[in-house]
C-alpha cells in the first residue's frame, strides 16, 4: 500500500515523500482513512509506530480547505487542538505538523510551560489553525484570553494514559468543557487501562478502535534481560555494561528526578559521557540534553519516566532500567523507546531484591518471564569489571585531586562496587532490616513463580501521586 492509496492530497504526499517514507505504517494505514471519514478514534499504539503522522496527516487534509494567507486572526481560529502530556512530546508533534504541512498554508504553533508566555501569546493572538499544547499552559492562555477554543473541529489527545498518570484529568475536563460538543476526537494511548476506557467513553462517539500491537504489548523486537543486582552495586554494573558492550547510545531510567543528575555526574566521573533530563531542568537544558544525546555527543541519557515521555529517538539500541518503575505500564512505555522501526533493541533491567515484586508485575503484564542473569555470572563481564576496577585504582583519590571538596566521602555506589574478587568475599553490607547485600542474592521464587506472584494492589499502583514519585508531578508543565 502507498500513501497515494490512502487518498492523501498531493501536498501531503509530497511532504511524506520528502521524509523518505515509502509506505504507511500499519497504524497509518488504519487511522488515515478513518480520520478522513471524520470518525472518532481510540488508538492503542506506542510511540515509534508512526502514530503521529497517523493523526497529523489526515488532520492536515481535513483542514486544508481552510488554508489561507490572510493576516486576519479571524481567518485563523484554532480548528485543531492536539494535547500532549509533556513539552518534549508537544515539540515533537509540532515538528511533525510543520514537516507534513509544509506545502499547506495553515498556521500552527505549540505552547507549553517552562518558557516565556509572551511570545506564545503574541502568536496565538495572530491566529493559528492548529495548536499543539500541554494542558496546564493551554489553560493559562485560555485564562488570559489569548486563545479561544470555540471553533475546534478536531481534538487529539496524544499519550492520554500518561496525561492521566500525571494528574491532568481535571485540566482535561476543563479543556473539554471549552470545546464544541460537535467535534471529531482522536485519543491515543500506549496502554489501555480502565481509566482510559472511561475517558474514551466520555469523549468519543462510536470510536473506531485501532490497535497496532497486542494490548499493553511492548515492541516485539525488544530483547528483555534482567540483571539481579544488589542496589549498591547498580552503578558499577551499569558502568561495566556500558563499557563491556561498547554501548554508544543508551537511555537510562530512574524514578526520581533528584537521582538523575547524581547518576549522570557519577557516570561522568567514571569517564562515561552522560547527561540528565528531567522536569526540573529548564526547557533549554532539556532540549540541549536531548540534542546532545540524539547527535551522539553523549552516550547516556539519564531520565525519569515523565521527562522521557514521547522522546523520539530513532533506532535507540538500549534502554536500561536502573530502577524498575512502580507501575508495569511504565515499563512498556520505557522500552517503547527501543526496538523501533524494525531495528532490534535491548531492554536491560538492573533489579535489586526490593524490586522483585515490581518485576513480577511486569512479567505478568508481558505474560512471560524475563530471562535473568546474576551479575556474578556474566553481564558485568569479568574482564570489563576488572578493567573498571583498574581504572578506579588509576584514578587519583578525590582528596588528592582536591576536587569537589564538599563531598567528603565517595558516593555509596562507588564504595560498594567491589572487584570480582571482592564480590565473592564481600564484607557484610547490612541494610537497616538486616538484609546482607554482600551475599549473593537468592530470589525467593523462580521466574515462572514470579510471574504468578500477586501484583502490587491495583489501588497502590494506579492512585498515584506517582507523578511525584517519578519525578514530574508537581511541576507538570509548569511555567
Ligand atoms: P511516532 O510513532 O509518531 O513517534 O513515529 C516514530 C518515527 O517513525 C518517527 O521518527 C517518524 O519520522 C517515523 N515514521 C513515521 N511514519 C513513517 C513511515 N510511513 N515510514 C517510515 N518512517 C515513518
Amino acid at each position: 500500500m502507498s500513501f497515494a492509496d490512502l487518498n492523501l492530497i498531493p501536498e501531503l504526499q509530497r511532504a511524506v515523500a520528502d521524509e523518505g517514507y515509502s509506505e504507511p505504517t500499519p497504524i497509518q494505514a488504519k487511522a488515515i482513512p478513518a480520520v478522513l471519514e471524520r470518525r472518532d478514534i481510540m488508538g492503542c499504539a506506542q510511540t515509534g509506530t508512526g502514530k503521529t503522522a497517523g493523526f497529523t496527516l489526515p488532520m492536515l487534509q481535513l483542514l486544508a480547505p481552510y488554508a489561507n494567507t490572510s493576516p486576519s486572526p479571524a481567518r485563523h481560529p484554532v480548528r485543531a487542538l492536539v494535547l500532549t502530556p509533556t513539552r518534549e512530546l508537544a515539540a515533537q508533534v509540532f515538528d511533525s505538523v510543520k514537516t507534513y504541512g509544509k506545502f499547506l498554508k495553515l498556521r500552527s504553533t505549540v505552547v507549553y510551560g517552562g518558557t516565556d508566555m509572551q511570545p506564545q501569546t503574541k502568536t496565538l493572538r495572530e491566529g493559528v489553525d492548529i495548536l499543539v499544547a500541554t494542558p496546564g499552559r493551554l489553560l493559562d492562555h485560555v485564562q488570559q484570553k489569548s486563545v479561544a477554543l470555540g471553533q475546534v473541529e478536531i481534538l487529539v489527545m496524544d499519550e492520554a494514559d500518561r496525561m492521566l498518570d500525571m494528574g491532568f484529568l481535571p485540566d482535561i475536563r476543563r479543556i473539554l468543557a471549552l470545546l464544541p460538543t460537535q467535534r471529531q476526537s482522536l485519543l491515543f494511548s500506549a496502554t489501555f487501562s480502565e481509566e482510559i476506557k472511561k475517558l474514551a467513553n466520555q469523549m468519543l462517539h462510536s470510536p473506531m478502535l485501532i490497535e497496532v500491537a497486542r494490548r499493553n504489548a511492548p515492541a516485539d523486537l525488544v530483547k528483555h534481560q534482567v540483571y539481579e543486582t544488589p542496589a549498591l552495586r547498580k552503578r558499577a554494573v551499569l558502568a561495566n555494561l556500558i563499557r563491556s558492550r561498547d554501548m554508544k547510545q543508551v537511555l537510562v531510567f530512574l524514578r526520581m528526578k533528584r537521582d538523575c543528575n547524581k547518576l549522570a555526574r557519577e557516570l561522568l566521573r567514571d569517564g562515561i559521557n552522560a547527561t540528565a533530563i528531567h522536569s526540573d531542568r529548564t526547557q533549554a537544558e532539556r532540549e540541549q540534553a536531548l540534542a546532545d544525546f540524539k547527535e551522539g555527543r553523549s552516550t547516556v541519557l539519564v531520565a525519569t519516566d515523565i521527562a522521557a515521555r514521547g522522546i523520539d529517538i530513532e533506532e535507540l539500541p538500549y534502554v536500561i532500567n536502573y530502577e524498575l518503575p512502580y507501575t508495569p505500564e511504565d515499563y512498556v512505555h520505557r522500552i517503547g523507546r527501543t526496538g523501533r522501526a524494525g531495528m532490534p533493541g535491548e531492554a536491560i533491567s538492573l533489579v535489586c531484591p526490593d524490586e522483585m515484586r515490581l518485576l513480577a508485575d511486569i512479567e505478568k503484564l508481558l505474560k512471560r518471564a524475563i530471562p535473568r542473569q546474576s551479575v556474578e555470572e556474566g553481564a558485568a563481564d569479568r574482564e570489563a569489571e576488572r578493567e573498571y576496577e583498574r581504572s578506579q585504582e588509576r584514578r587519583p583519590r578525590r582528596e588528592e585531586r582536591n576536587a569537589e571538596p564538599r563531598i567528603a566521602a565517595p558516593a555509596p555506589a562507588m564504595a560498594a562496587a567491589p572487584s570480582p574478587v571482592a564480590a565473592h568475599k564481600p564484607r557484610p553490607q547490612l541494610a537497616a532490616d538486616g538484609f546482607d547485600f554482600s551475599k549473593p542474592y537468592e530470589p525467593a521464587s523462580n521466574p515462572s513463580a514470579a510471574t504468578n506472584a500477586s501484583p502490587v494492589p491495583q489501588r497502590q499502583r494506579l492512585n498515584r501521586p506517582q507523578a511525584a514519585l517519578l519525578g514530574g508531578s508537581v511541576s507538570r508543565d509548569k511555567k
